[in-house]
């Protein structure tokens, strides 16, 4: 299987336009450092060839995945790199033109209208642009003299955040690869909290610990709270499940059932995860209500709005985030919801002293404490990670360039588009609405024929679309007429380019392959 004019239907360098501009020998000197006045001309002409061969494949692209299942993939990588990606002997800039163009041609098209599946946004172009300060300069946040101005402005950054989420001066917070990272060093604060008033457990481990540390959240709370209990040693089972209401938010008063039920010799509540923007469904617990149940047991509030947080930039949507500052600590996926290539989370702490008994580390080679009193002090102890990505840079740009009004009239347009889906999803005969949008996503069927294929012609058709690349829709199981889980298809619409035509032509897509599929199941019968 091969690509009409592709990059990948030989092995590779083909000669490329711009490549054929180029001098005789395409070898890069070895030692080329990207920072120096000679590197940064050859960064910025392999940037441009790059885009050049970006934009090219992307003309030839029908749609966000191309036409090609796993095995075909990977059959044709096979032939452009013949002797592995690991080679002895670099065949030079011809290799990573080949390699961009591949990619391109290849790879999910997130600017297409069609692909709404995950919680992955197009990133913006100041975003990605602005990322190469990253990428040539290689400043690490750990120490002052390791990236003095990407320390300075993660500092910047964090506090601006803080404002926004409605906390106080004493707030600070702290970049992350990810909600899931964010989440966990949340919960290890929060172990940290309940167990240091009883014993040390940094030190002596849970070993011999007498009563059991407790998470609380709702059952549709992201996997990452209960991997984060395994990680921290409390295990899985450590998670006490809250029941949703019909509108997919934590109910509070189970939740007040549920920590009233703990026992004062075996259970320690450790904290409560309330999520801002469910992965699923988009929906929001009632954190207000949640926040006053948590004060009046003394636990720790996490708010996980690693989806939700774009409401922050939101005029509109802001109020759904109201009580999102009694939280003790809250989850940012800045490359969810603010259109920044990943990783960009945050973790912010209400009270900045949350860290130091958990993060907070002097190390001699790093940090010692004349130079931190000297205020040669960098972000290690605020950590998990030693080395660490000036990944606030392009966030940074992001904000200083488009204004959180900017950020924040990319998720009304969103979010305009999912309730579009929802009203051509409820008028079409051959689709049935689960969930309606809180943020930009829906949950929705299609209704088939017979209604005890629906899970596996639900499943079918969203392969078929995948194998066409035509479009990208997501999948999950939701509560079935009979309560039990059944397969849903979801629309998690994070383009805010597309229009509302292009999103009933996903629907159209999603129906045409529904029928497709009941077709071949009929024939297959007959
Ligand atoms: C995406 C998501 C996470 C995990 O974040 P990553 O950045 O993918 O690690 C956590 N919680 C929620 C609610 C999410 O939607």
């Amino acid at each position: 299987m091969t690509l009409p004019g592709s990059a990948l239907s030989a092995p590779v360098p083909a000669p490329t336009p711009a490549a054929t501009a180029a001098p005789a020998s395409p070898l890069l000197d070895p030692g080329l450092l990207a920072a120096a006045p000679a590197g940064l001309a050859e960064v910025q002409r392999l940037v441009r060839e790059i885009v050049h061969e970006c934009a090219d494949a992307l003309r030839g692209r029908g749609g966000p995945l191309p036409a090609l299942g796993p095995e075909d993939l990977t059959g044709l990588v096979d032939a452009q790199f013949p002797d592995g990606v690991v080679p002895r002997a670099g065949a030079g800039r011809d290799a990573v033109l080949a390699l961009a163009r591949a990619c391109a041609e290849t790879t999910v098209d997130l600017a297409d209208p069609r692909a709404a599946a995950h919680l992955q946004p197009p990133s913006l172009a100041v975003a990605a642009a602005a990322d190469v300060l990253a990428g040539i300069f290689n400043a690490s946040v750990d120490t002052w003299d390791s990236g003095p101005y990407a320390v300075e402005i993660e500092r910047r950054l964090v506090k601006g955040l803080c404002e926004l989420a409605g906390y106080g001066p004493d707030a600070d917070g702290v970049l992350t690869p990810g909600g899931s990272a964010s989440n966990l060093q949340a919960l290890l604060i929060a172990r940290d909290t309940a167990t240091a008033k009883l014993r040390d457990v940094r030190g002596r481990g849970l070993a011999g610990f007498g009563q059991r540390p407790l998470v609380y959240c709702s059952e549709l709370a992201h996997f990452s709270v209960a991997r984060a209990c395994a990680v921290l040693g409390l295990g899985e089972d450590a998670v006490r499940t809250v029941p949703v209401d019909g509108r997919h938010r934590m109910r509070p008063e189970a939740l007040d059932a549920l920590l009233r039920r703990a026992d004062p010799d075996t259970d320690l509540p450790v904290a409560v995860v309330a999520t801002a923007g469910t992965t699923d469904y988009g929906s929001v617990d009632p954190l207000p209500e949640v926040a006053a149940v948590v004060r009046e047991h003394g636990v720790r509030l996490h708010v996980d709005a690693a989806y939700g947080c774009g409401a922050l930039f939101s005029e509109r949507l802001r109020p759904l985030l109201a009580g999102v500052e009694e939280a003790d600590t809250v989850t940012l996926d800045l490359h969810k919801t603010a259109w920044q290539p990943a990783a960009a989370s945050v973790l912010l702490a209400r009270d900045a002293a949350d860290f130091a008994p958990t993060t907070g580390l002097r190390v001699a080679y790093l940090n010692p404490d004349d130079d931190g009193e000297a205020g040669y002090d960098g972000l290690l102890g605020l950590s998990l990670q030693t080395t660490r990505r000036a990944d606030a840079l392009k966030v940074a740009a992001t904000f200083l360039a488009l204004g959180t009004d900017g950020v924040g009239a990319m998720l009304d347009a969103c979010h305009d588009l999912a309730r579009h889906a929802e009203r051509s999803i409820a008028a079409h005969p051959r689709l049935a609405l689960t969930a309606g949008a809180t943020l930009s996503t829906v949950v929705f069927r299609y209704v088939t024929d017979d209604p005890a294929a629906s899970d596996r012609v639900n499943g079918a058709l969203r392969r078929r679309l995948l194998r066409t690349g035509a479009a990208l829709v997501g999948r999950t199981d939701a509560p079935g007429a009979d309560g039990r889980p059944a397969v849903h298809l979801k629309l998690t619409l994070l383009n805010p380019r597309t229009r509302a035509t292009d999103v009933d032509g996903l629907l159209d897509a999603v129906v045409r392959a529904g029928l497709a599929v009941e077709a071949i199941e009929e024939g297959s019968v007959a």
